[in-house]
């Protein structure tokens, strides 16, 4: 679904992400971990083209990216290709960016009614779908501020799926939770990677990550440090700098 190719990226002269490369193939959970400032969220976001990088190729579904400009100057040149990757690599937030002035239902069906363009009866019927699915669809009419972290994380996860992405990307979607509110969100997470999801996790929470990924990546100032499966990873870190960064972590 995803592949990126030796990405850079810097703001100004900040050197963020200094050559990545990365896949995801249908169905993969990929992790990606790491220490604060390691360059996760970027990569996250270069991924869905939400930022520009200035070197690499970011491939979707097999076709590369187009690009117009070089370096600092290199932006996406076909609008068409950006909506398409934006629209099927659907994005979750740390702090869920739920519209306060909108209900949960209608949080749900907005973007597929302005941006897909689809019928409104169809949106809602699937927005209520999506909302069942993840444990609260009794709370389709109420407004974000209204409900718990662990229900507005919830009804933000409807939302991305109600775009019917190809891929989920999740940017430590319960990092801004409380433990019991937490394992709410982690459940619906491990129940979308057992329906075969493909998503990319940035997570903070290592047990999270040993259990849903088919490949974790550690990230360390701005290149990958080590990657494989997690059981290798989490139980034979080979580079000094991941068993520190385990060994703070647990
Ligand atoms: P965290 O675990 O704290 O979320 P992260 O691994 O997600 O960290 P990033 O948010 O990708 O890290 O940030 C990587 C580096 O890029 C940091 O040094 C950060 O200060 C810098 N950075 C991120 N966004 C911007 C921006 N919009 N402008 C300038 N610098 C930025
Ligand atoms: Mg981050």
């Amino acid at each position: 679904v995803i592949e990126i190719r030796g990405l850079h990226k810097a703001y100004g002269q900040l050197e963020v992400l200094k050559g990545v490369s990365l896949s995801a193939h249908k169905g993969d959970v990929v992790s990606l971990i790491g220490s604060s400032g390691s360059g996760k969220s970027t990569l996250l976001r270069c991924c869905n083209l939400l930022e520009d990088s200035q070197q690499g190729e970011i491939l979707f579904d097999g076709e590369p990216i187009k690009w117009r400009g070089q370096g600092h100057s290199r932006h996406p040149a076909d609008k068409e290709q950006l909506i398409k990757v934006r629209t099927n690599l659907s994005m979750v937030f740390q702090q869920f960016n739920l519209w306060a002035h909108m209900t949960i239902l209608q949080n749900v069906m907005e973007a597929p009614l302005t941006v897909l363009k689809r019928d409104r009866d169809q949106v809602e019927a699937s927005a209520r779908t999506y909302l069942e699915k993840v444990g609260i669809g009794d709370k389709c009419d109420v407004y974000p501020a209204q409900l718990s972290g662990g229900q507005q994380q919830r009804a933000a996860i409807a939302r991305a799926l109600a775009m019917e992405p190809q891929a989920l990307l999740f940017d430590e979607p319960t990092s801004a939770l409380d433990p019991e509110l937490e394992q709410e969100v982690v459940k619906v997470i491990k129940d979308l990677a057992k329906e075969g999801r493909t998503m990319l996790l940035v997570t903070h929470d290592m047990r999270l990550a040993a259990d849903v990924s088919d490949h974790v990546i550690f990230l360390h100032l701005g290149l990958i440090e080590e990657e494989g499966p997690p059981a290798e990873l989490f139980r034979n870190p080979k580079t000094e700098r991941l068993k520190q960064f385990l060994s703070a972590t647990v």
